[in-house]
């Protein structure tokens, strides 16, 4: 009973987050629209000027380069979203980064988007390729141990995501060994399969892979973020549903360069001084999607 009211639930959450991103995709003048060095009118946020970023190298980089580096996702609708048709890209991390690149005085205009898969964060970030990431990044210890995180900004759980005629997969605990379970290499979400339950895995480096092997009933589910795979689910509710209760807390970060406290802390102070932007970007891309929506405090600097 209770089980049928979550799916529930999850279904009318997919098709409310499918109307606001098709509402969104064609709003004209939207975010991505650069040009003007603000982001467009729309934008919650604004452009700041004679920023400084005590003790950060990062922000130095930045300056040098005059455009800020930023690593996202971008085929995870309505988190982090690439139309390749109108180029725009919209999502709530996205417009998180755009957010912290307004805040560092870097308007559209001067923010160059990377496209970083799971399993590269860490090194793009050692690398110096980017300056800092935004993307269903999860504070992890292990991850620590390379780089260090803002905040957290979002907080979400694992969830899974099968065929909508799937009647057997009620949930985590009903994987069986018999059953194949996609997700991205590199993630939290793969490893947690790989530890908790005696399902097979099938790896991409994508999770739109994951789900495109799904709709072709190459495997049996799709693990990730509940916050992703809603809308996943969103894009094509006919074929595919989210089921049963999330089982792990994912604190999403904006990773950026170890020991840099100077960037760490600007970004921290931004997040907790603008929770009424944070509640706008909310409410733009994710706010009836059905996910949790509250801000979260963010964790002490080091
Ligand atoms: N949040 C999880 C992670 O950081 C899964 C989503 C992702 O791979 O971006 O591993």
């Amino acid at each position: 009973m209770r089980k049928t009211r979550i799916i529930a639930s999850l279904s009318v959450a997919a098709a409310a987050l499918l109307a606001l991103t098709a509402c969104n995709s064609g709003t004209p003048g939207d975010t991505t629209s650069g040009g003007n060095g603000d982001g467009g009118s729309s934008t919650p946020w604004t452009v700041a000027t004679g920023v400084s970023v005590p003790d950060s190298p990062t922000f130095e980089r930045i300056q040098k380069a005059d455009k800020v580096t930023i690593g996202v996702k971008e085929d995870q609708p309505g988190l982090g979203y690439l139309d390749a048709t109108t180029g725009k890209r919209t999502g709530f991390d996205v417009d998180i980064a755009r957010w912290m690149a307004a805040s560092l005085g870097y308007g559209e205009d001067k923010i160059d988007f990377r496209p970083i898969a799971s399993a590269n964060r860490e090194q793009a970030i050692v690398n110096g390729d980017i300056d800092f990431y935004v993307g269903t990044y999860s504070i992890t210890d292990k991850r620590k141990e390379q780089i260090s995180f803002a905040g957290p900004y979002f907080i979400t759980g694992q969830g899974l995501l099968v065929a909508k005629d799937n009647s057997t997969i009620t949930g985590k605990d009903a994987l069986t060994k018999d059953d194949v379970v996609c997700s991205a290499t590199g993630s939290t979400s793969i490893q947690r399969i790989k530890d908790e339950t005696p399902a097979q895995t099938k790896e991409y480096d994508t999770y739109s892979k994951c789900v495109q092997a799904l709709t072709q009933n190459q495997v049996d589910a799709v693990t990730t973020d509940e916050a992703i795979l809603l809308g996943y689910a969103a894009q094509d509710p006919d074929k595919l549903k989210t089921v049963g209760d999330v089982f792990s807390e994912e604190r999403y970060g904006i990773g950026l360069a170890k020991g840099d406290t100077g960037l760490q802390t600007f970004f921290n102070n931004t997040l907790t001084d603008g929770h009424d932007v944070w509640q706008k970007i909310f409410d733009n891309n994710l706010g009836a999607s059905g996910v949790k929506a509250e801000q979260p405090a963010v964790d002490a600097v080091g």
